[in-house]
């Protein structure tokens, strides 16, 4: 249950500073850059500008903080904080004074759980050495480790920035380390084969489990795009990366499908706007009939019909349920 945001995996948002730049497909439609240009007129998006937001908004997590042991007696769980929303924390733009003291207040806050999700993931290791070199006091920081009440979480949305990603994700020294793949453009496939260091697993068994590297996550969120302009996601591409999570034994979350909606709607009414989408992500707008495939589509494509039925009305079934897992135990313990 979300108390201070929309966000169905968080209790509270936090914006330490706002404004960032695009660096991948899945910032096309950036909601971020869309509150800029119709609600906050902060900073102007894709510049090297970022604003810092206000003392107030800053002393928020220390209240959050002091409010654990009565929300742990209603939830049985830790508070859950998603920094950030309108920025990217591992953004080179960012002034690394601000990041520190970001770091300063996640160490002054342990009672908080902070969910860091960044499209940056190759940034954190170096990052972590500056926020160390410049918390040396009154406790230091590890260089070589993220505090235990930070999950780090690393942001793909289709198959190469999976296996660009997901090897720096599992390098970085972090008690959770979590994936969200949404907005998801495509099929992923955990190929941890691809990735491993064949010395170290001879050395173990001489085997190379494909799902091996995604053992190494703790938690993976998925869900289809939502807002104008949205891109419909395939069902079957969120069907795989439950069921890859299911034999992994990893905690799956499907957080919506978006704007787009499985299935044909009210098709014979002509109420819903439809689509038919491929595997490979080709989309036809319009879809198809039994009897005929778009034009150049053949039925081994795994074309499958969707409809712009809006975020709401699409909802969170993936195959007539919710997926709401969260991290084994990792909410409940303290650091
Ligand atoms: S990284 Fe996030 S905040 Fe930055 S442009 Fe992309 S979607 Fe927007």
């Amino acid at each position: 249950m979300s108390e201070n945001t929309k966000i169905e995996w968080c209790d509270h948002t936090f914006n330490p500073f706002i404004g960032c730049t695009k660096v991948s497909p899945g910032c096309d439609h950036c909601y971020a850059e869309a509150m800029m240009d119709t609600r906050l007129h902060k900073v102007v998006w894709g510049t090297k500008e970022r604003a810092r937001t206000s003392a107030a908004a800053w002393r928020k997590p220390l209240k959050w903080n002091a409010a654990h042991a009565e929300f742990f007696a209603v939830h049985g769980r830790r508070q859950r904080v998603f920094s950030a929303s309108l920025a990217d924390v591992f953004d080179n733009a960012v002034d690394p004074a601000w990041r520190a003291d970001l770091f300063r207040l996640i160490t002054d806050t342990p009672n908080l759980d902070w969910l860091l999700l960044t499209k940056r993931i190759g940034n954190v290791g170096a990052m972590l050495q500056d926020v160390s070199a410049r918390l040396f006091s009154p406790e230091p920081m590890r260089p070589d480790r993220l505090p235990d009440n930070v999950w780090l979480g690393a942001t793909i949305v289709n198959q190469d920035e999976a296996d660009r990603d997901l090897p720096k994700l599992l390098k970085v020294p972090a008690r959770v380390r979590f994936l969200s793949i949404e907005p998801l453009l495509g099929p992923v496939t955990f190929r941890w084969a691809s990735w491993v260091d064949h010395d170290a697993v001879s050395k173990r068994d001489g085997k190379v489990n494909h799902l091996e590297g995604l053992r190494g996550i703790d938690w993976v969120i998925a869900g289809g795009e939502s807002g104008p302009g949205a891109r419909p996601m395939h069902p079957q591409w969120a069907r795989s990366l439950r069921d890859q999570c299911a034999a992994a034994g990893v905690p799956f979350l499907f957080k919506q499908n978006g704007e787009w909606a499985p299935g044909s709607g009210d098709f014979g009414t002509g109420r819903f706007e439809t689509a038919a989408i491929a595997m490979d992500g080709r989309v036809v707008a319009g879809g198809y009939d039994a009897s005929s495939y778009p034009t150049g589509a053949a039925s081994v494509d795994g074309w499958a019909m969707v409809h712009r039925a809006g975020k709401t009305a699409a909802g969170r079934l993936l195959d007539g349920r919710t997926h709401d897992e969260f991290p084994h135990r990792a909410s409940q313990e303290e650091p």
